[in-house]
C-alpha cells in the first residue's frame, strides 16, 4: 500500500516523500481514513509505530487543505496534548516536517521555560498548538491562549498522562474546549478503565484501532539479565560500557539522584555521559539528547518519565541499571532498541532485591530472558526466580538445569546460549526497514 491511496493532498505527499517514507505504517493505514471521515478515534499504538503521522497527516488534510482557514487573525484549530516536553518537541518537529508545503503555523507550550516567548507566539497567531497539560492551564488561567476555535483535539500517550497524574488537568482542558463539532483522537499504548471512562465522557462514538498487541515488544530485541550484588552494579556497568566505549548506550536508572550519581561515576572513569531527568532544565535535557544523537556523548542515563517518547534511532544497546518498578516500563525502555529491523540488546543488571520485578517482567513479556553471570561479578547469592509471587527455593547458579523443562522461563540459561526471544509477538513493528534508511541516506 502506498500513501497515494489514502486521499492526502499532493503537498502532504511531497513532504512524506522528502522524509523518505514510502509506505504508511499499520496504524497510519488504519487511522488516516477514519480521521479523514471526521470520526473520533481511540487508537492503541505505542511510540515507534508511526502514530504521530497517523494523527498529524489527516489533521493537516482536514484543517488546512479541505477547509483552509479564512484570512484574518489565526487562532488555534488543533490542539495536541502530550505528557512530556520532549514528546511535545518531537511532535512539533514532525508537524513541521509534514506541513512543510502548507501554510501552517504550529507552536509548543510546555513548562520549564519562560512564559513570555510562548505568549508572544500565541499573540502572533498559530494554527496548531502542541502542549503539555500543566502549562496550557497556566495560559488558560491568564487568558493568554484562546482555545475556542479548536476543531481537532489529540490526546497523545493518554495512558502516560494519566500515570503522571494529569487527569484533572486533562479534564479541565477538555471542559474548556468547544464541544460541538470537535473531533477527538486519543492515542494510548494501553486502555485501562480510566482511559475508557475519559473516552466515554468526552468522545463521540469513537472508532477503535488497535495496532500492537498490548505490551508486545520488538521481535529483534534480545533480552539478557546479569545477576549482580547491588553494591557492585556500578562496576559491572562500567565493565560492560568499557567493552565498546564508542557504542551509543541508553542506561535507565530509577531515580533522578541515582542517575546523577551514575553520570558522575562514569564521567570520572572517562566515559562521555549525560543524564536526562525531570530535575534537569529543559535546555539541559535538549542539549543532552542532541549530544547523544550526534555522538558527542556515548552514554545517556535516563529515568523512565524523561525517556518516554524520545525518539532515538537504532540503538544497539539499552542497559537497565535498575529494573523499573512497573513491568510495563520495561517494554517502553527497550522500545529504544531493535528498531527498524536492526538487532538490539536489552541488558538488565538485577540484584537480589529486584527478583520480584524481574518475575513480573517475564510474566508480562511471556518470554524467556537469558540469565548470565559475568565473570568476576557473580552475586553472593543467586536470584530467586522460581517463585510465583514470592515462594521458591534459591537455585545455585551453576546447577545443571532439568532438560526440556516445560516452563523454560524459569530456567537459568548458561552463558553464551541465551535464547532468541519469540518472534511472534509483534511482526508489525518491523515495517520500517527501508523507509528510515532511505530517509537517512
Ligand atoms: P512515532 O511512532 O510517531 O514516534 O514515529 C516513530 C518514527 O517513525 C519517527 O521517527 C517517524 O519519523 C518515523 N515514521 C513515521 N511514519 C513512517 C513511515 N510511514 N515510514 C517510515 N518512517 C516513518
Amino acid at each position: 500500500m502506498s500513501f497515494d491511496t489514502l486521499g492526502l493532498a499532493p503537498a502532504i505527499l511531497r513532504a512524506l516523500a522528502e522524509q523518505g517514507y514510502d509506505a504508511p505504517t499499520p496504524v497510519q493505514q488504519a487511522a488516516i481514513p477514519l480521521v479523514l471521515e471526521g470520526r473520533d478515534l481511540l487508537a492503541g499504538a505505542q511510540t515507534g509505530t508511526g502514530k504521530t503521522a497517523a494523527f498529524t497527516l489527516p489533521l493537516l488534510q482536514r484543517l488546512f487543505v479541505d477547509a483552509a482557514p479564512a484570512g484574518g487573525k489565526r487562532r488555534p484549530r488543533a490542539l495536541i496534548l502530550t505528557p512530556t516536553r520532549e514528546l511535545a518537541a518531537q511532535v512539533h518537529e514532525n508537524v513541521r516536517a509534514y506541513a512543510k508545503h502548507l501554510r501552517v503555523f504550529a507552536t509548543t507550550i510546555f513548562g520549564g521555560v519562560g512564559m513570555q516567548p510562548q505568549i508572544d507566539a500565541l499573540r502572533r497567531g498559530v494554527d496548531i498548538l502542541i502542549a503539555t497539560p500543566g502549562r496550557l492551564i497556566d495560559h488558560l488561567e491568564r487568558r493568554t491562549v484562546d482555545v475556542s476555535g479548536i476543531e481537532i483535539l489529540v490526546l497523545d500517550e493518554a495512558d502516560r498522562m494519566l500515570d503522571m497524574g494529569f487527569l484533572p488537568q486533562m479534564k479541565r482542558v477538555l471542559n474548556a474546549l468547544p464541544r460541538q463539532n470537535r473531533q477527538t483522537l486519543l492515542f494510548s499504548a494501553t486502555f485501562a478503565e480510566p482511559i475508557k471512562a475519559l473516552a466515554r465522557e468526552f468522545m463521540r462514538d469513537p472508532a477503535e484501532v488497535q495496532i500492537a498487541a498490548r505490551n508486545s515488544v520488538v521481535a529483534t530485541v534480545t533480552h539478557r539479565v546479569h545477576p549482580v550484588d547491588a553494591a557492585r552494579k556500578r562496576d559491572l556497568l562500567l565493565e560492560l560500557l568499557s567493552q565498546d566505549s564508542r557504542r551509543q548506550t541508553l542506561v535507565f536508572g530509577r531515580t533522578k539522584h541515582g542517575a546523577d550519581k551514575l553520570v558522575k561515576f562514569l564521567d570520572q572513569h572517562g566515559l562521555r555521559t549525560a543524564a536526562i531527568h525531570g530535575n534537569k532544565s529543559q535546555n539541559a535535557r535538549t542539549r543532552a539528547l542532541a549530544d547523544f544523537k550526534n555522538g558527542k556523548i556515548t552514554v545517556l542515563v535516563a529515568t523512565d518519565i524523561a525517556a518516554r517518547g524520545i525518539d532515538i534511532d537504532q540503538l544497539p544497546l539499552v542497559i537497565n541499571f535498575d529494573l523499573p518498578m512497573v513491568a510495563e516500563d520495561y517494554v517502553h525502555r527497550i522500545g529504544r532498541t531493535g528498531r527498524a529491523g536492526a538487532e538490539g540488546l536489552a541488558v538488565s543488571l538485577v540484584s537480589h532485591d529486584e527478583a520480584r520485578l524481574l518475575r513480573d517482567i517475564r510474566r508480562l513479556l511471556k518470554q524467556d530472558i537469558a540469565i548470565e553471570n559475568v565473570a568476576g561479578f557473580e552475586p553472593s547469592s543467586p536470584l530467586r526466580l522460581d517463585g510465583n509471587g514470592g515462594g521458591g527455593q534459591p537455585k545455585s547458579n551453576g546447577a545443571p538445569r532439568k532438560p526440556n523443562h516445560a516452563r523454560r522461563p524459569h530456567a537459568q540459561t548458561p552463558s553464551g546460549q541465551h535464547p532468541k526471544p519469540h518472534a511472534a509477538a509483534n511482526k508489525q513493528r518491523n515495517w520500517r526497514g527501508g523507509g528510515r534508511d532511505a530517509r537517512k541516506a
